[in-house]
């Protein structure tokens, strides 16, 4: 295979003026136009936890807790720090970051997400002792068993 010119790669990654050097890119999965949404409205978020690729790396690390063959229960683990990347580690906050995006993208992103969150409720356990826990039970991926306290 030919190497390819730097000018080639150069003109398939053009620096964008309006959001900044990292140019749209194309969320596996989306189209183009949900892609954009998603990618505006992450620069444009002054949210802790939404920024430039955030979706991106929600949709990749929820894949990956659901992605172990098998019907062996999974269980969603703390992270242990709670620093922007970090965050990701908990497949809860991947779910989280997701639940949190522009309407234009809601649609596309529901019909992905959808058989995912099934495979989720299929491969997780309920946790039998929610009523007595107050942190985040309103989402339904908090009401699930975990493989650590969340008091530590
Ligand atoms: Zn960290």
């Amino acid at each position: 295979m030919p190497r390819r010119r730097p000018r080639a790669l150069r003109a398939e990654h053009p620096v964008s003026r309006v959001w900044g050097p990292t140019p749209p890119f194309r969320i596996h999965g989306l189209s183009a136009g949900a892609s954009l949404a998603v990618h505006q409205a992450e620069h444009l978020s002054d949210s802790f936890n939404i920024h430039p690729g955030a979706t991106d790396s929600a949709l990749r690390r929820y894949r990956a807790f659901l992605h172990p063959p098998g019907r062996r229960p999974l269980y969603p683990r703390e992270s242990f720090c709670s620093c922007t990347w970090c965050s990701f580690d908990d497949v809860r906050h991947a779910r989280d970051v997701l639940e949190r995006l522009p309407e234009r993208a809601r649609a596309e992103l529901g019909r992905l997400m959808r058989p995912m969150d099934a495979v989720f409720l299929r491969r997780t356990l309920p946790d039998p002792f929610v009523h007595r826990r107050q942190w985040r039970t309103g989402f339904w991926w908090y009401r699930r068993l975990v493989d650590r306290s969340e008091w530590g």
